[in-house]
């Protein structure tokens, strides 16, 4: 009796523990198709980054003595469908029993979970062995509340996973947060660390990619290509990480410079999210860097409160909201996105740097994301749902159940503030506080209003005067709505003039 297991592309763990041992009864499946490449538009570079590592890991598998049928995207017998794929390879292989890796994709869990209600013989799906959390954790620890709050999450992890801790549960060197410490702006010392991601040349399979016929943007980079094709290369650049850049995560985690594309951050989510790494083996080794006094506690616990904390509680969010978190749009929000959102070519040079960057190295860290790319998108009211399908195909780590809340909530408020505290939005200030944009940009920072002001600083004082019935009953927005209320009527009315035509010619700008 013949058992058929699917690998999916975002499931690229070599020691899950199906590979413990190796049996003449068991067949692997991976498969390269169009219905994982076409749903939305994607980057050049992730297309290629998932079909060389599902390759590499194919190649291993096989290796070690495992059975593996590997369908390539232009293989003469892939028909392009999970579901008739399936069909026919059990067919072929005579199989009794089909099992799979939980899913992390909503969608993708759904015609899974069908297919194998539908079929005639035994279906199973397994753990992926990947997240510290199960799909529902966060779901029933908030039960009946109304928020909920990332850092209750995250304190309940750090003492369910005793990370971080002394005595009594209490956290090392007594607070469970050292945010505070974490928001220097990056003068340009000390140095960025070199780029240690070894380089691999993609031409082939890219060609492959261009003649199937699969739609994609950004630069493709074939030839010089940088993710992680496998774990061993994904831990050897968390080892460079924790030896170079970790000591200074923390200071330069909300730093932006347009001299510095990746500045301290470690590079890791798309190595994480394809589960060539676990997040338990990354929040150990960081912490070990505490313990043997090589990064200070602000920057470990900055670090680990992103995976342990953020990362799990998205996903949590992700699984207790769907399906419909993705249709929300709190605000109405209806514009196009502008055309630069495609090519960068915009006079604001925070938008132009964090948008150029993101289409040659298919990443941008989390603050351009957040206060420089969403910040706008929010202020100019874009469509919540277009804005998620860009950063869904954008992102080399993009994957709905992380990119969805972190857009579409975090992001753009769009679930009406069940993630998000409060809108993350900021008028030029603050992205002039955190980096070199402003010096040099076509717009002047210090002007609310006429055709050289910076756009976001009308667009934020609209973004509040029109929303005041959503917005101004929340505590965590402060000062806004007294500070409105107090201005001068006519300059209010300029601020919405000016708002008004940015707003109605974003492709200008
Ligand atoms: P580092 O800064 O080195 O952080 C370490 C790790 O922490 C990351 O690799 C990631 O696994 C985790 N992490 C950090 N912040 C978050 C977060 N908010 N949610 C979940 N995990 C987090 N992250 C994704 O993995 N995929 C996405 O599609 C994605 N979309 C985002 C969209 C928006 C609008 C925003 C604001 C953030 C998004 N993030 C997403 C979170 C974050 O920006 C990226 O995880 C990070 O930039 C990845 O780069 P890094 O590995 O260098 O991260």
């Amino acid at each position: 009796a013949t058992t058929l297991r699917l690998i999916l592309g975002d499931q690229l763990n070599p020691v899950h523990s199906w590979f413990s041992q190796t049996s003449d009864d068991v067949v692997y499946v991976m498969m390269e198709i169009r219905q994982e490449t076409d749903y939305v538009l994607h980057h050049a570079q992730k297309i290629i980054a998932i079909f060389a590592a599902m390759r590499d890991l194919a190649t291993q598998l096989q290796a070690a003595g495992h059975r593996l049928h590997y369908l390539t995207i232009d293989d003469a017998d892939n028909t392009q469908s999970l579901t008739a794929n399936l069909d026919w390879l059990q067919a072929h292989y005579q199989c009794s029993q089909f099992e799979y890796q939980e899913p992390d994709e909503f969608k993708l869990d759904a015609q899974l979970a069908a297919y194998s209600d539908a079929s005639e013989i035994n279906c199973r799906m397994c753990s992926s062995e990947h997240f510290f959390t199960r799909r529902d954790e966060a779901a029933i620890l908030f039960e009946g509340r109304k928020k909920w709050l990332m850092e209750n999450f995250y304190r309940h992890m750090r003492v369910k996973h005793q990370v971080l801790l002394e005595e009594a549960n209490k956290p090392v060197g007594g607070q469970w947060n050292y945010d505070h410490d974490n928001r220097k702006v990056w003068p340009g010392i000390p140095w960025e660390p070199a780029d240690f991601r070894p380089r691999h040349d993609h031409s082939a399979l890219w060609a492959t990619i261009q003649q199937a016929g699969i739609n994609s943007f950004g630069d493709a980079n074939a030839s010089n290509f940088a993710w992680p094709l496998n774990r061993a290369e994904a831990l050897a650049q968390l080892d460079a990480f924790i030896q170079h850049a970790l000591p200074h995560f923390g200071e330069f985690q909300d730093a932006m410079s347009s001299k510095s594309w990746r500045l301290f951050h470690s590079l890791i989510s798309f190595a994480l999210n394809v589960n060539m790494l676990h997040p338990q083996e990354v929040v150990s080794k960081v912490e070990a860097a505490l313990w043997s006094g090589h990064a200070a506690l602000p920057a470990v616990e900055g670090y680990i409160r992103q995976i342990l904390g953020w990362r799990e509680y998205v996903r949590g969010i992700y699984w207790a909201q769907m399906p419909g978190y993705d249709e929300h749009n709190f605000f109405a929000h209806e514009a196009e996105l502008p055309s630069w959102f495609w090519t960068g070519k915009t006079k604001m040079r925070c938008l132009s740097s964090a948008i150029s960057q993101s289409l040659e190295h298919a990443h941008a860290h989390h603050i351009q994301r957040l206060m420089v790319i969403g910040n706008f998108a929010l202020l100019a009211g874009l469509q919540p749902q277009q804005v998620h399908r860009w950063y869904l195909g954008i992102y080399i780590d993009a994957f709905e159940w992380v990119e969805l809340p972190n857009t579409l909530g975090m992001s753009q408020f769009a679930d009406g503030g069940m993630l998000a505290t409060k809108p993350y939005v900021s008028a030029a200030a603050y992205i002039d506080k955190m980096s070199d944009y402003c010096k040099g940009c076509h717009y002047d920072k210090k002007q609310r209003t006429g055709e050289s002001a910076c756009p976001y600083n009308a667009l934020y004082w609209d973004f509040f005067a029109r929303n005041e019935d959503k917005l101004s009953s929340n505590p965590r927005i402060g000062m806004v709505y007294p500070q409105l209320r107090k201005m001068d009527k006519e300059v209010l009315q300029g601020l919405r003039d000016r708002a008004t035509d940015i707003r109605a010619s974003l492709d200008d700008l």
